[in-house]
């Protein structure tokens, strides 16, 4: 997917454009008959997390610190989601009909608005907003 060019703004900005965009696409959810089970909004630079089954402290592989993820700016979140009368309930799987249906959702909210990690069908539950042109998201 092209994602629409990116208007800049600040950072506190950004932060309550991706709030009202959030609330947006939980409406949009519920109104589908989907459910939502929500993580990783704020990621703490140090935190505890599990780690191949280990407790541990200390900054995550997932969330790594170079280049942030914009979890750390707390314009990021990921959305587990679900969708009752599917066999497998949970749609984990990227390029899924009903992820590329809440990706083009997501991305008509705001130019700023992106999904994954980048690389096509990888961490598709992963829905951020960026604060300026060529921001990692
Ligand atoms: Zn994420």
């Amino acid at each position: 997917m092209t994602f629409q060019k990116a208007v800049t703004m600040t950072e506190g900005q950004g932060q309550e454009l991706f709030s009202r965009c959030l609330w947006r696409f939980l409406q949009w959810l519920e109104q589908k008959g989907w459910e939502s089970r929500l993580s990783e909004c704020g990621v703490q630079s140090s935190r505890t997390f599990i780690h191949d089954g280990v407790r541990m402290k200390g900054v995550d592989s997932v969330h790594r610190v170079d280049p942030p993820s914009l979890h750390y700016s707390r314009r990021a979140i990921d959305v587990n989601l679900q969708v009752p009368g599917r066999a497998d309930r949970w749609v984990r799987e990227g390029g899924t009909a009903e992820w590329a249906e809440a990706h083009a959702f997501w991305a008509s909210l705001h130019p700023n608005c992106r999904f994954g990690n980048g690389s096509a069908g990888s961490d598709d539950n992963h829905l951020s907003l960026i604060i300026r042109e060529g921001e990692k998201w």
